[in-house]
């Protein structure tokens, strides 16, 4: 694959993980209804949003976006992360589903629009949002992400977190605690967990993609060595009964969290090797270090060429 034809994917987003074509079409063919923002909006209008109980009052919503947490309660729900805007009429009618009371508190595990998209509705609604530092700082500029091919404006000024955290915070609502723990630098900048103490269910944000390669953002402070750190201290933190929310993919737990751990240390150690030797980024990607786990991790949008590269930028 030419280096040319990187700069040219052309992103099309599925319901949950964006899905990319790679398109060998200068960009000026790209109509303005293609772009990632507005495909993924338009395609959230009609994705269907499945409800999975995982503990106690804990929920989960798939579909739209990263995955959406969900803890219940007289206290009013806290819900991690709020998906496309465009879902607002299908995730607020999962909310009801679940239980009468208002969403009060809105986390965000990091800044990337289809896990903020849906700020503005749940602000508006009540939830006061909270997030990392770096995340407030990413909504309220102008942020472009280079892989993307995309220059996001800053979000309207209801969907920016009205409290930041630079290091931890534990609330305590419905009866249960819940512990917001930020990474470091790793996926981007500003990504942070939520692990909700006695039900026992850990949210990973983007640190984790059950099954899946991850996006890393380097144009926002992600790199691929923070991702391993925060694999790792999602591993440590998991026990073997903590069920644990991936950003994207299937809910999983200690099993799934190993087995993606290894398969990020594997490639980043026979990458980092190549490029110690002095392999260019085209020599290491005809390496095909990633063959043996393609089958299993490739997407159309982190196809395995695509996080061979990915791994490469920091190895
Ligand atoms: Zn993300």
């Amino acid at each position: 694959m030419s280096h040319e034809s990187f700069s040219r994917r052309h992103f099309l987003v599925s319901t949950g993980i964006l899905t990319v074509a790679t398109c060998f079409r200068p960009r000026s063919f790209l109509a303005e209804s293609e772009n990632i923002v507005l495909t993924a909006r338009k395609r959230a209008e009609t994705a269907a949003i499945t409800v999975q109980n995982l503990r106690g009052n804990v929920n989960a919503l798939l579909g739209s976006g990263g995955n959406i947490g969900v803890l219940c309660g007289k206290d009013g729900k806290l819900i991690i992360d709020s998906g496309y805007s465009t879902s607002r009429g299908k995730i607020t009618g999962a909310l009801a589903g679940l239980s009468p009371e208002p969403i009060k508190h809105l986390v965000n595990t990091h800044w990337h629009f289809d896990h903020t998209d849906g700020n503005e509705w749940m602000h508006s609604d009540g939830a006061i949002i909270l997030a990392h530092e770096n995340t407030k700082k990413h909504l309220s500029t102008t942020t472009r992400v280079e892989a993307w091919d995309f220059t996001f404006p800053p979000a309207p000024a209801g969907s920016i977190p009205a409290e930041v955290i630079d290091k931890e915070k534990t609330l305590s609502i419905n009866n249960t605690k819940v512990v917001l723990a930020c990474y470091g630098p790793s996926h981007t900048d500003g990504d942070l967990s939520a692990y909700f103490v006695e039900p026992d269910v850990l949210h990973c944000g983007d640190t984790w993609w059950n099954g899946h390669y991850p996006f890393i953002d380097y144009s926002t402070g992600g790199n691929i060595k923070g991702m391993i750190k925060a694999a790792e201290w999602n591993l440590a933190k998991a026990s073997e009964k903590t069920i644990v929310i991936p950003g994207h993919g299937k809910i999983g737990g200690k099993s799934e969290l190993t087995e993606y751990r290894n398969m990020l240390v594997t490639i980043h150690d026979k990458v980092a090797a190549l490029k110690k030797e002095g392999k260019t980024l085209q020599e290491t990607i005809a390496a095909k270090v990633t063959a043996a786990y393609d089958s299993k991790w490739a997407t159309s949008f982190v196809t395995g060429d695509v996080f061979t590269k990915l791994v490469y930028a920091g190895a």
